[in-house]
């Protein structure tokens, strides 16, 4: 069920959205920017359930022929666009699935509304294709373009859209929306919502995933054992992390696990820990060591991030960032000359 009240944030979108619906000041295409997982299809579709609601509200009735049929998904009038051979979106995909498709008049609903979900990869050429339909748009055909990447799209479709970005919802506001959904403990909750980075979407996912648990255990057991381990056991920690090659998400969880020790040793309350579940762990460790040791620890994560971001060797890197975490664990002599 696609109602406005579902949409958790963003309110000064969905209020100018329900205002130009009011209004009648509907445009013929938008743009839905944000990234993955921040609710642009919940939103587009509630949009164009609202759009052709037989009542012709602000919000969906929900109990209308459109607004049921819309619910199972078989709204006759509203079509998703997406690539049909290839990944990308071709000159064909345009030109079938929106162009054509939008000349042959709707036969009852207000609208015929297209909705493209990954409109970012529209081929230039796909773009160019789409471009006369906005300027000359039937009366009844509204296009929403749905996209993570803005740069994507020609400045020429840019300057025809009306364009609402869509905001990163604070960890609070997503905290709250998986404990009010039940889908996870307070303690789990908190570090859920810190790692989706104000994504509904990205939360839940993490929320249900059994491997990313499996994962921040294992990998915050290896950074807590760091201090016993000497260089060969470290270099061998190195190689272990390789399973997480193609998922490095890992690393935030690095940086999170860092980031709590150092909010531990600067204000020594455990109201600033997020991973709460960890906090002995984290106390433990922040007791250990120096500020500054911290601090250099969590710029050596950062910089392996920046590092496989521009292709580094995966080996390689984590080998160095692991020995500058285990470098400035410890003021410990004895621990340093392992190295
Ligand atoms: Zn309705």
């Amino acid at each position: 069920m696609y109602t406005f009240e579902e949409i958790i944030g963003n309110e000064w979108i969905i209020k100018q959205i329900q205002y130009a619906i009011e209004k009648k000041h509907i445009s013929h295409a938008y743009v839905i920017q944000g990234q993955q997982g921040m609710g642009k299809k919940l939103l587009a579709n509630t949009i164009a359930k609202t759009l052709q609601c037989q009542r012709g509200g602000i919000t969906p009735c929900n109990e209308c022929i459109s607004c049921r049929t819309f619910d199972t998904k078989n709204h006759t009038d509203v079509f998703y666009v997406s690539p049909q051979k290839k990944k990308v979106l071709g000159v064909e995909d345009v030109r079938e699935q929106i162009i054509e498709n939008m000349q042959i008049k709707q036969y009852q609903s207000p609208f015929k509304i297209f909705i493209v979900e990954k409109a970012d990869t529209m081929t230039q050429a796909a773009q160019n294709a789409l471009l006369k339909t906005l300027e000359e748009p039937p009366d009844y055909g509204i296009l929403l373009l749905l996209t993570s990447n803005m740069d994507a799209l020609l400045p020429t479709i840019l300057s025809r859209c009306v364009v609402w970005k869509l905001r990163p919802l604070s960890a609070h506001a997503v905290e709250g929306y998986l404990l009010q959904k039940h889908m996870a403990q307070k303690e789990e909750a908190a570090v859920f919502a810190e790692y989706a980075q104000g994504s509904i979407g990205k939360a839940i996912e993490i929320a249900s995933s059994e491997a990313f648990s499996a994962m921040r255990e294992d990998v915050t057991a290896k950074i807590c054992s760091l201090q016993q381990k000497n260089l060969s056991d470290v270099l061998f920690m190195a190689k272990e992390l390789e399973v997480y090659k193609e998922n490095q998400q890992f690393l935030d969880l690095i940086y999170l696990w860092y980031r709590d020790v150092l909010a531990y040793k600067k204000c020594n309350d455990i109201k600033y820990i997020i991973q709460k579940d960890k906090k002995h762990h984290i106390m433990q460790q922040a007791k250990q060591e120096q500020e500054d040791a911290i601090a250099e620890k969590i710029n050596a994560v950062w910089q392996a991030k920046q590092q496989l971001a521009v292709n580094g060797n995966f080996q390689l890197t984590m080998e160095v960032m692991l020995m500058k975490l285990k470098e400035s664990s410890s003021n410990d002599r004895n621990c340093r000359d392992t190295f």
